[in-house]
């Protein structure tokens, strides 16, 4: 089966709680085969912002790279439905960092994700899972782009509440 790398990552509300609501709608699109620590990292950008919560998630799915866009899409419009209703204000963002050794460059989807090798806040938990994967657009390692990362936010590991 297909394994895709995805990368979670939520600024607002009960953050945790957003990222376990992503992890367990996503094992309803395949096997969840591991998920990494939470990441903190100071919002990329704009730093009028809370900081992020990132974790990766490891996924093998029967789902084409497209379906797989739409199931991400469909998790983060729950979490934003559920938002409506209970806790207040919260972001998820669901994004595809790697399937397979697949590239892909369409109107809708680019794969790898194009600003994986310049974020550390990605970095950082995807080579928790798989740091030896290699990225098919450089032909480097995931380890090797952490090597080479010119970010320099801080990725800090929370400890899991
Ligand atoms: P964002 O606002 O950062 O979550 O970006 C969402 C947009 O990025 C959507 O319109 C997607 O079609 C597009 N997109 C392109 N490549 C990817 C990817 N690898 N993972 C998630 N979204 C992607």
């Amino acid at each position: 089966m297909p394994t895709a790398y995805l990368l979670l990552g939520s600024n607002l509300g009960d953050r945790v709680s957003q990222l376990g609501f992503a992890v367990e709608q996503l094992a309803g699109t395949g096997h969840v085969v591991a998920v990494s620590g939470l990441y903190e990292t100071a919002a990329w950008g704009l730093e009028d912002q809370p900081p992020f919560l990132n974790q990766a998630v490891q996924l093998e799915t029967t789902l084409l790279p497209e379906q797989l866009l739409d199931a991400c899409q469909q998790v983060e419009t729950q979490a934003q439905r559920r938002r409506d209703l209970r806790w207040g204000p919260r972001t998820l963002d669901v994004d595809i960092l790697l399937y397979d050794n697949l590239i892909i460059d369409t109107l809708r989807l680019q794969v790898p994700h194009p600003r994986l090798p310049e974020r550390r806040f990605a970095l950082v938990p995807l080579a928790e899972l798989a740091a030896s994967a290699v990225h098919p657009g450089s032909m480097k390692t995931v380890a090797e782009l952490l090597a080479g990362c010119p970010d320099t936010l801080e990725v800090v590991r929370i400890e899991n509440q």
